[in-house]
């Protein structure tokens, strides 16, 4: 009987033991920390998972309030909530804080209050940690990923329109200005097209640098779009403040970015708005974006890198900007678009040596619209592409019908953007319109003007050079709005110089002007001479300037004293009028009117 108890109690006496072993090995290899407070809040006791998780020995903080492992910042409100917790016996308490690390970094854990302070085998809080680390810092980086651009590490639009919020209301109570500043990086996508996206992705890294580093801490930039940045500040004196900023932007932007393997530069374009404190408490984030938005669509319009500040009447602008860019989608697919044609002549014996087709649109609420009207827009849009495709085509139709029908033995101007000649694959896209209208190739021209040559990057400047295999001449437009070097001219794959309008003008102008003006063409006449470049003068609108055109060299003019652009069947009577129409050629009657 009494073998039989001893045995039982040896028997429970192993149990115990076994169940503690298994208890002691749970808390040694499990991965959450237990430790135990007493009711000073000082540790009686760490688990050997403590060391592993954060680098202290349990020896070295036994006796130690639990206040010194903490981070400065939590250590009151941890233990002001396990000072309550010590007075109300048996509860619980979860709550997050960072732990010390022996390694010098800071860990968060989660952590669990349990008051045993009436345990008798406790006597004290039991605290669980579980080290959330990662988890934490996870979270913080998708919060901070969602607010930040991965590419330039600026806010996005959504930090930026609540520090709009904010800066709205300090200035309603400081009674000061705030700006918002839209600005757009000018013909970014000719950047990408140049040095590929990655070298696309340097250029917005560099201007990003640029933002951060020239305005002040309490500005805020942020990238809200591909090349659109968007800059608050507050704090300022007045409007002029924020134009005299606009300049200094426009300014850091422009400067040349330049890298170990490729340089290059680009222009911004920005819209303004200002709210004072009296208007501030009422102004709406989201309208004044959109305002400085349209402030900065007229700045491109009015020929990018510049500033314009908004007021009301940009509003309705914007309004019929997007009606205008719903009606220019249409336009192709309804058939709206019609080539108009100017001829130009040889200035020695006034005979029609080409003629340049020059793009209307007929718009049927507003009537036959210019260029000037709708081809920025359509420029920004990308919707020149498809529209430059469908005037190539009709010109090259409309002069194969010339070329053959009436044997005229011109040539065919054609304009181009700069956006066509960033698409890849130009070459073969006007070789095929060439096959497909069955016009020799070099009874084609292509103008572009000087801006849009100097912005093709290397990549455009090839597949101009293929166009020009092709048989077909390249020439720059608007020769002198741009700031083309001597050593552009000779290095650019183009064939003629059209010298600009404004430049034919001050042929005929009175006093310094004139002698400047005179002074110039001459000057382009002869490096075209030179170069081996035709010289074709643009907008000439009297005799004496041809006159004086002829005197100096320039071969070839362009202009009202000659003829206006017009349509195609009035033009062909220019063409077939006698002193044009060689002989054998067919009859225009039979033509004209298709
Ligand atoms: P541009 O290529 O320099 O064309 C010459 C412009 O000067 C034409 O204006 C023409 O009508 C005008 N002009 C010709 N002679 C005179 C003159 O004696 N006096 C004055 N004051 N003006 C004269 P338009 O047709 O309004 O075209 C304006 C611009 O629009 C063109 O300038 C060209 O850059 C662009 N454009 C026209 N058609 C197209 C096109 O199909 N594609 C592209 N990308 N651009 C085009
Ligand atoms: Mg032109
Ligand atoms: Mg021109």
């Amino acid at each position: 009987m009494v073998t039989l108890d001893l045995m039982e109690r040896k028997r429970a006496q192993e149990v115990l033991e076994r169940s503690v072993a298994r208890f002691a090995a749970l808390i040694e290899h499990g991965r959450d920390v237990i430790t135990i407070v007493d009711a000073d809040i000082a540790l009686l006791y760490a688990s050997p998972a403590y060391e592993r998780v954060f680098g202290y020995h349990s020896a070295e903080l036994i006796g130690k309030p639990l206040g010194v492992t903490l981070h400065p910042e939590d250590r009151e409100r941890v233990t002001s909530i396990l000072s309550c917790l010590v007075a109300d016996r048996g509860a619980v308490r979860n709550l997050e804080c960072r732990f010390a690390h022996a390694d010098g970094t800071w860990r968060y854990g989660e952590v669990t209050f349990v008051n045993r302070l009436d345990d008798p085998a406790v006597l004290g809080i039991i605290c669980t940690t579980r080290d959330v680390t990662e988890r934490v810092e996870a979270a913080a980086r998708l919060v901070h990923q969602a607010l930040h651009d991965a590419l330039t590490g600026l806010p996005t639009r959504s930090l930026v329109m609540d520090r709009l919020a904010t800066a709205l209301a300090r200035t309603a109570r400081a009674n000061d200005v705030v700006a918002v500043l839209f600005c757009d990086l000018d013909a970014f996508k000719v950047v990408n097209d140049s040095f590929g996206h990655e070298g696309g992705d340097r250029v917005l890294i560099e201007v990003a640098h640029r933002f951060t580093r020239e305005l002040r801490g309490a500005d805020t930039v942020a990238r809200t779009g591909g090349d659109e940045f968007v800059v608050v500040c507050e704090g300022l004196s007045g409007v002029e403040e924020s134009t005299a900023l606009a300049a200094h932007v426009r300014d850091i932007v422009e400067e040349p970015i330049v890298f170990d393997d490729f340089e290059t530069a680009v222009s911004v374009s920005i819209g303004i708005v200002t709210v004072a404190g009296s208007e501030a408490s009422t102004a709406d984030p989201l309208t004044l974006l959109r305002n400085a938005d349209a402030a900065m669509y007229r700045a491109k319009r009015g020929g990018r890198a510049r500033w314009v500040l908004f007021d009301e009447s940009l509003v309705s602008a914007a309004t019929c900007r997007r009606g205008l860019e719903s009606e220019l989608r249409r336009a192709l697919v309804a058939d709206e678009f019609v080539l108009h044609y100017q001829p130009i002549y040889d200035l020695n014996d006034d005979t029609i040596v080409g003629v340049e087709a020059l793009l209307r649109w007929d718009n049927p609420t507003r009537g036959l619209l210019q260029p000037h009207e709708f081809i920025g827009l359509a420029e920004e849009t990308g919707l020149i592409v498809p529209i430059g495709t469908w005037v190539l085509r009709q010109a090259c139709n409309q002069m194969r019908r010339w070329a053959c029908e009436v044997r005229w033995p011109g040539w065919m101007s054609v304009n181009f953007s700069g956006r066509q000649v960033a698409e890849p694959g130009l070459a073969s896209a006007v070789n095929e319109i060439l096959a497909a209208s069955g016009l020799n190739a070099d009874l084609l021209r292509l103008e572009l003007t000087e801006t849009a040559l100097l912005r093709a990057g290397h990549a455009a400047a090839v597949e101009l050079g293929a166009v020009r295999k092709l048989g077909v001449h390249v020439g720059m437009d608007d020769f002198g709005t741009g700031y083309a070097s001597l050593t552009n001219l000779q290095q650019l794959p183009i064939d003629f110089l059209k010298i600009d309008r404004s430049f034919v003008i001050t042929l005929t102008r009175g006093g310094k002007m004139r002698d400047n003006g005179n002074a110039i063409v001459a000057a382009v006449a002869q490096i075209g001479q030179t170069l081996d470049l035709e010289t074709i003068a643009e907008g000439v609108e009297t005799e004496e300037q041809a006159k004086l055109l002829r005197e100096y060299g320039c071969p070839y003019g362009q202009g009202y004293q000659f003829a206006r652009p017009a349509p195609a069947n009035e033009i062909a009577k220019l063409l077939t009028a006698p002193n044009f129409l060689p002989p054998g050629a067919g009859d225009f009657a039979a033509w004209s009117s298709s």
